[in-house]
């Protein structure tokens, strides 16, 4: 498969697109076309679901462990080619090759832990009021499930959600985002090339409002995994509720890093730039505020400020590179917008514009520190998604967790502190899904259940054996073996 034109796959195939339509597919380091990916419609959507649907009776009732061996092999493929899909990721959504590395690395895990998943995924045997008579639980797939994803981890997310679904029996339809296809095209490959039967894996592009909609809508759609905004997710779930399906979304965040003043402050402001400017501050974990108590503020922002100023922005191909561009222009148009408003709300610290000179040519924003943020302003509330740290200066650790949970959103947080006891109140009182003590916002494991609480999160968590719960359904058998005839056991 070339890149010049990236099609649909369905049913094992690579397919244009009837409208003849495409979009280009740009590198956000330089504005280069990387080649062009087809413009789907209607058409397409019902012809991917078709397959999936066709290849659902044979998928779901090839034994588990044998599902599982497909995405083993998957893995070892990922792993072989991990430099060169890294390498796609970095060219295609810009994030540095590091952290393109480690993001392939996520998605060799998750389909590892899955694949395994396929030899554990146990029900219960369950004990009966009534004598000779077996009761058990398994789980059964859910048949056609629509996977809408979205660019800023085009690799991990479509494969979290895959490796989850194919497990448990399910076909799956992918919607990924516009901006990310190569990273997708690269997927089906690998899940090609591990024995992936025709029709069980499909992906279809284009925009969102077409082919996501037409998917939710689809009557032979049974479920909907979400990753994205709250706009969009939102909605999806309230169409999917109509519809009778099952729907899963994760949205957005505003994670919130607290530095309490016991901390040690090297190891917190190297987590803080860490986590805010890293893939550009384009992660769902990223840190996007920082509440620290007043009386340490000064050194850490010192030190904050110092490690920002030096952290090298460029083509996240180049060697050295730690910050790449933003994916698009729409998100530096975001981005730009929100420092505006920070300009106005509070004081900037470092950053706070496009670069030019030889990075003209991207989507690049200096890596921006806003300090002064009250809990009010804009800059504390919303998903800016991008380089923009904002810090709120807090009296103490019940006003620190305090702002920290003021926030729609709740999926990841941290804190740093040396005390145990305030380890622990921080656990009982912050509400977030994802919790870290003296580490980073951002970072996971695949063997552990990811997702948020509040506006975030709604219809269970992703990852881990949790991720069994949204892709299965739960089946109750009662068996008799007495051999006569007798009442229920409520009689
Ligand atoms: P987005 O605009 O909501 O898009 C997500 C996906 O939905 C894309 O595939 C998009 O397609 C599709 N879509 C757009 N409009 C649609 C519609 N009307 N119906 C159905 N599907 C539609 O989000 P994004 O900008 O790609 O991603 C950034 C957001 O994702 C941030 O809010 C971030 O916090 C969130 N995120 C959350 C997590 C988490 O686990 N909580 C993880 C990663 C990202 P097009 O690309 O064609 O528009």
């Amino acid at each position: 498969m070339d890149m010049d034109l990236i099609r649909n796959f369905i049913g094992g195939t690579w397919q244009a697109a009837a409208s003849g339509r495409t979009q280009d597919n740009l590198n956000p380091a330089s504005g280069a076309v990387l080649g062009k990916v087809v413009a789907s419609g209607a058409d397409e959507v019902a012809a991917a679901v078709g397959a999936a649907k066709a290849a659902l009776p044979e998928w779901r009732s090839l034994p588990a462990p044998r599902r599982g061996e497909i995405l083993f092999r998957a893995a070892a493929i990922l792993r072989r080619r991990k430099d060169e899909v890294a390498r796609a990721l970095t060219q295609e959504e810009g994030k540095s090759l590091t952290d393109a590395g480690g993001e392939v690395q996520r998605a060799i895990n998750c389909l590892e832990f899955s694949a395994g998943e396929g030899r554990r995924s146990f029900g219960q045997v369950i004990p009966s009021e009534l004598p000779s008579n077996l009761i058990y639980t398994r789980r059964i797939p859910l048949g056609v499930v629509a996977l809408v994803t979205p660019w800023n981890f085009p690799v991990a997310i479509p494969v979290w959600k895959a490796a989850a679904a194919l497990v448990c029996g399910n076909t799956i339809v992918l919607k990924p985002a516009s901006s990310t296809p190569w990273c997708a095209l690269l997927i089906s490959e690998i899940l090609a090339e591990a024995g992936m039967p025709a029709g069980v894996w499909n992906v279809v592009f284009g925009p969102g409002g077409v082919v996501g909609d037409t998917l939710v809508n689809h009557p032979d759609v049974a479920a909907i995994s979400f990753t994205g905004s709250n706009d969009i997710g939102q909605r999806l779930y309230a169409l999917g509720a109509t519809r009778g399906k099952k729907v899963q979304c994760e949205m957005g965040g505003k994670n919130a890093l607290i530095v309490l003043d016991d901390a040690d402050l090297d190891l917190a402001a190297a987590a803080a730039v860490q986590g805010a400017f890293y893939s550009s501050g384009q992660r769902c974990t990223a840190t996007s505020r920082l509440v620290v108590m007043a009386n340490v503020a000064a050194p850490l922002l010192a030190q904050i400020r110092e490690r920002t100023e030096a952290l090298k922005v460029g083509d996240g191909l180049a060697p050295g590179v730690q910050v790449g561009p933003l994916v698009d222009e729409k998100q530096l148009g975001t981005v730009l917008k929100y420092i505006e408003i920070g300009k106005g709300e509070a004081r900037l610290l470092c950053g706070g514009e496009r670069l030019k000179g030889e990075l003209a040519g991207g989507y690049f924003v200096a890596p921006t520190v806003f300090g002064e943020v009250s809990r009010d302003h804009r800059l504390a509330r919303e998903e800016i998604f991008g380089p923009v740290l904002s810090v709120l200066a807090v009296t103490d650790e019940a006003e620190a967790f305090a702002v920290a949970n003021d926030s729609r959103y709740g999926l990841s947080s941290s804190v740093y502190t040396r005390d145990v006891g305030r380890v622990f109140r921080y656990i009982d009182q912050i509400e977030t899904g994802i919790l870290h003590v003296n580490s980073p916002t951002v970072g996971g494991e695949a063997q552990v259940p990811f997702g948020g609480l509040k506006e975030t999160g709604v219809g269970g968590r992703e990852q881990g054996t949790t991720a069994l719960d949204f892709f299965t359904e739960w089946q109750s058998i009662y068996i008799d073996y007495t051999g006569s005839r007798r009442t229920a056991s409520f009689y």
